[in-house]
């Protein structure tokens, strides 16, 4: 085991092993045949992995696709570990060189699909050579009653009973009881030490929401989301195109993945997608078995997924690396007759009763109000011990109590109908907390009887207020200005004292917690090191988490290591990773310090202070760099608790000191038709725009301060483009 501790420092960089890992790879050195049940991102490769370097002899990893074969082979290339893989993806030529590899002795790891294992040429071979390990990966593929049944997972069974000398690891992500059973019974391993990981994957967020406009939540979902990866499940192909149809119109980063794309479409796409240079993937189930992209930040399920052993696999391919990852489920009961229907047209009479079992399970699982991973875990074997987990929905819905907010919602109201349902959200608060502004005074609207009737709440608590009154369809949003409008249900309010509820007050600041190497470590450097990584895969043409994974990057822009010593303290450094890539970041990471005038910091304790304040930007530039990543204008407005014009006024002065700005967030959020823009702009090109008072004049008062600030910025940025 010493042995084993030294392996995992030296060749994989990390300095402890997970639950679990230890005891399997001491029970596999002791040659007992072994089954493991770990969730997806658990650990389980270097279970079997690191016994591979132990042994004398051979390692057979048998495993369903020919692209996660590949993948593995990548990454022990990248750590210096010997694996090879022979199947039909060869060339006749590539095919000879790894037989022979293997023939000779020079591999550790072999990776055969389950189909090869009785060719001649492979029998021959392996009556050549040492064989000290059986490794079955995605072990579930034998049993009719998993989610995955591969019929020729079936003569495993056979396989290791050929070769008794050998020593047997099964692992796989997905095991009811029942599955387990099938696995052991199949692979004959009814004496085999049973491993059985938790199924809580404490980093992953799960939400379970009602479908009501499943292509504008989604969008919803990844405007809060951009510059993320993520994976977007659908149940057709139809849909997956229409989808990644409409959301590439849109400006997304998006490629499809399905069975009716022909196989180089689909291998382009999914590398694509690995190599960091798409953001999104959106697909049918087909996708995602064998990937080990560690930095899958969201998974959405458009439609209901048929089982909750599918649904728990694709969110589990989000947060392999351990940070916090979000999993959104758009649910609808219409989506259980699409399921039914296929079902039926598709499957035998044997595999719908299983199919319709598995589905019900799926739906009490959506409706459940409880903590989802109660459900979740349950349907794997395992008792979720804690009533409240605080990472799902349910957890967090509970905890806040919806309040009765009629009569804060019948003043806005009576503010939207006084003002003649022509006003946006921002105006009308301005009307209700009594604000003393020239656009108020120009409309005469400081004489309502709604003038300042509002000030018991915030503006944030204002903003809360008519979001949830859009969601409930009491309000609309007129499309092109943005103006509110009354419905039918907002005279029920106003009228009938029809009862809203809505969470609305403002969070009291709770004192933060230190915040970990996770949150706090330096943004610009680990942009700088992704990109340093994402050239190096690019040369190398392997998927940029094969080189380092974001974790052990974010570890690097926390620490600021400058020496190879210290870089090896980072985990997820190993040796052969540290000669062949050290220097490059150490160089990225040095010059970056130099610039920057930044000290190495002790890797742990995790950064202190110090750390904090160094990176603490002047406020425009932050709130410059977060409006360019996305964050809306009026997400900046609630974030830093202030007014529009704060705002703008930032980010003005970060467009003057040099930098860009992106159009289309600040576009959206003006009101003024394009005719009355240009006019404005046009006034800015002979006024100039360091005063907006002699612009304001020429229209007669008309536009805003507030608009002319919004314009000038629009103005200067078209002017620079
Ligand atoms: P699985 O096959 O169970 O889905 P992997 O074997 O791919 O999971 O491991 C998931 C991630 O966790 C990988 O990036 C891997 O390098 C990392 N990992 C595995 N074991 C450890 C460990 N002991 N310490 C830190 N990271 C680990
Ligand atoms: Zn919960």
């Amino acid at each position: 085991m010493d042995r084993a501790k030294k392996i995992l420092k030296d060749v994989f960089g990390y300095d402890t092993f997970r639950p679990l890992q230890s005891e399997i790879i001491q029970n596999v050195l002791l040659k007992k045949d072994t089954l493991v049940i770990m969730p997806t991102g658990g650990g389980k490769s270097i279970c079997y992995q690191i016994p591979a370097v132990v042994f004398e002899g051979l390692t057979i990893v048998v495993s369903p696709l020919i692209a996660l074969m590949q993948d593995q082979v990548e990454q022990l290339h990248e750590l210096g570990i010997k694996a090879v893989l022979l199947n039909s993806s060869l060339s006749a030529r590539e095919y000879r060189l790894n037989y022979e590899e293997v023939r000779n002795k020079k591999t550790k790891l072999l990776y055969l699909a389950p189909e090869s294992l009785f060719k001649d040429e492979i029998q021959q071979l392996l009556a050549e050579v040492e064989l000290d390990c059986i490794t079955i990966d995605e072990a579930h593929c034998i049993s009719e009653w998993g989610h995955d049944f591969r019929p020729e997972y079936r003569q495993l069974g056979l396989f290791r009973k050929k070769y008794p000398q050998a020593v047997c690891i099964a692992l796989t992500a997905t095991a009811t009881p029942r599955v387990q059973e099938d696995i052991q019974r199949n692979l004959n391993l009814v004496k085999a030490t049973k491993f059985l990981a938790s199924f809580n994957r404490e980093n992953l967020f799960i939400r379970v929401v009602p479908k009501t406009d499943a292509f504008q939540q989604t969008l919803d979902f990844l405007n809060e989301h951009t510059d993320e990866p993520g994976i977007i499940y659908c149940f057709s192909k139809k849909q997956v195109d229409l989808l990644s149809d409409k959301l590439a119109s849109l400006g997304f980063s998006v490629k499809p993945y399905h069975a009716g794309l022909n196989a180089g479409q689909r291998s382009e796409n999914q590398e694509l997608f690995l190599k960091d240079k798409i953001q999104i993937i959106i697909a049918t189930i087909a996708f995602g078995m064998g990937i080990n992209k560690s930095n899958i930040r969201f998974v959405i399920h458009y439609d209901l997924p048929k089982n909750l052993e599918s649904y728990y696999q694709e969110i589990g391919r989000a947060g392999r690396d351990g940070l916090k990852s979000e999993c959104l489920l758009l649910f609808s009961y219409g989506d259980i007759s699409k399921i039914n229907y296929f079902v039926q047209q598709k499957y035998s009479d044997v595999e719908k009763t299983v199919a319709k079992l598995h589905l019900e399970s799926m739906v009490r699982f959506a409706e459940a109000s409880i903590c989802r991973r109660i459900p979740l875990i349950r349907y794997f074997g395992e008792e979720y011990q804690e009533e409240y987990c605080g990472m799902c929905d349910n957890c967090l819905s509970e905890k806040k109590e919806l309040a009765d907010v009629t009569v804060a919602a019948q003043k806005l109201l009576s503010c939207i109908k006084r003002t003649g349902e022509i006003f946006g959200a921002n105006y009308l608060i301005d009307v209700l907390l009594g604000a003393e502004t020239d656009r108020i005074f120009s409309f005469g609207h400081q004489n309502l009887s709604v003038y300042g009737i509002g000030k018991e709440f915030t503006r944030i608590e204002w903003l809360k207020l008519s979001r949830q009154l859009l969601a409930d369809h009491i309000i609309v949003k007129g499309l092109q200005f943005g103006s509110l409008k009354l419905t039918k249900k907002a005279y029920e309010v106003l009228l009938k004292n029809a009862k809203v509820h809505a969470d609305i007050k403002e969070k009291e600041a709770k004192p933060k917690k230190p915040k970990t190497d996770e949150e706090n470590y330096d943004t610009v450097l680990f942009e700088l090191l992704r990109k340093k990584r994402k050239d190096l895969a690019e040369e190398a043409n392997v998927p940029p988490y094969v080189i380092f994974s974001d974790k052990t990057l974010i570890q690097m822009s926390a620490n600021f290591p400058r020496s190879t010593d210290r870089l090896l303290k980072v985990q997820g450094v190993g040796q052969f990773k540290a000669e062949k890539y050290g220097n490059t970041f150490i160089e990225v990471i040095d010059n970056y310090c130099r610039e920057n005038e930044i000290e190495e910091t002790a890797l742990q304790p995790a950064p202190s202070l110090a750390a904090g304040s160094r990176q603490k930007k002047p406020r425009h530039v932050e709130i410059g760099e977060a409006f360019n990543k996305g964050t809306s204008i009026s997400r900046l407005m609630e974030n830093y608790k202030v007014k529009e014009i704060t705002i703008l006024d930032h980010l003005l002065k970060y467009f003057l000191e040099g930098n860009l700005l992106r159009q289309e967030g600040i576009e959206e959020f003006t009101i003024l038709p394009r005719a009355m823009r240009n006019n404005i702009f046009s006034l800015f090109a002979t006024e100039g725009t360091e005063r907006l008072a002699p612009v304001f004049e020429k229209l007669n008062g008309e536009i805003s301060y507030d608009d002319l600030r919004l314009l000038r910025l629009l103005y200067l940025i078209e002017k620079k483009s």
